[in-house]
């Protein structure tokens, strides 16, 4: 039985990792503040779109394009999450397997840092890289809001700089990539973090 289910998700995650070569997109996201991994999938079959949610999570977007088919969106993004779908599907990854190697590659560092409570170095977080026992402190306190600034502002000058340099590799790849990103540029510039 064991081994029939494992089959079976070796299959999907096969499947899946052919949708996102085809696609998908593999990609460093960039705010203000600071940078994140993302996977999205767009496509006008709704059922493909839903069956990824349902594996991974996330929600599915509806796009409306004016003469166009409805398109569907399904994406997710984070820095603890993304590397865990990409070690699914990377051994049936084929054109997208570079732009995946830069993302673990970029993840890698990330979970450290964020995983140390600002205050006490606890390794254990609760929110705004704070462990639950700062937190609830500065919560009674009211202070949360001092304390929301996520961001690179706090990173080394060097490991900034890493992140650009990944982030703009795997925008090199993906605008060079594959065929079929350019149709789709417009709309997937229009991603948010979810
Ligand atoms: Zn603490």
């Amino acid at each position: 039985m064991k081994k029939q289910d494992n089959q079976r998700e070796a299959t999907l995650y096969a499947y899946v990792a052919g949708i996102i070569d085809g696609e998908g997109t593999i990609r460093i996201g960039k705010t203000k503040t600071n940078y994140y991994a993302s996977i999205s999938i767009v496509m006008t079959n709704k059922k493909v779109i839903e069956l990824i949610a349902s594996i991974f999570g996330s929600k599915v977007r509806t796009e409306c394009v004016p003469n166009r088919k409805i398109i569907y969106r399904w994406g997710t993004s984070g820095n603890i999450v993304i590397p865990k779908i990409i070690n699914e599907i990377y051994p049936y990854l084929i054109v997208k397997k570079e732009q995946a190697d830069l993302v673990l590659e970029f993840c890698k560092k990330y979970p450290k840092e964020i995983k140390k409570c600002r205050i006490c170095g606890s390794t254990k977080i609760q929110g705004y890289s704070l462990c639950p026992n700062c937190y609830a402190k500065i919560k009674r306190r009211g202070e949360l809001e001092n304390w929301k600034i996520p961001s690179a502002k706090f990173l080394p000058k060097k490991e900034l700089q890493r992140r650009e340099d990944l982030y703009r590799k795997i925008k090199k790849l993906n605008a060079v990539g594959a065929p079929t990103t350019t149709k789709r540029n417009d709309t997937r510039e229009r991603e948010v973090i979810v």
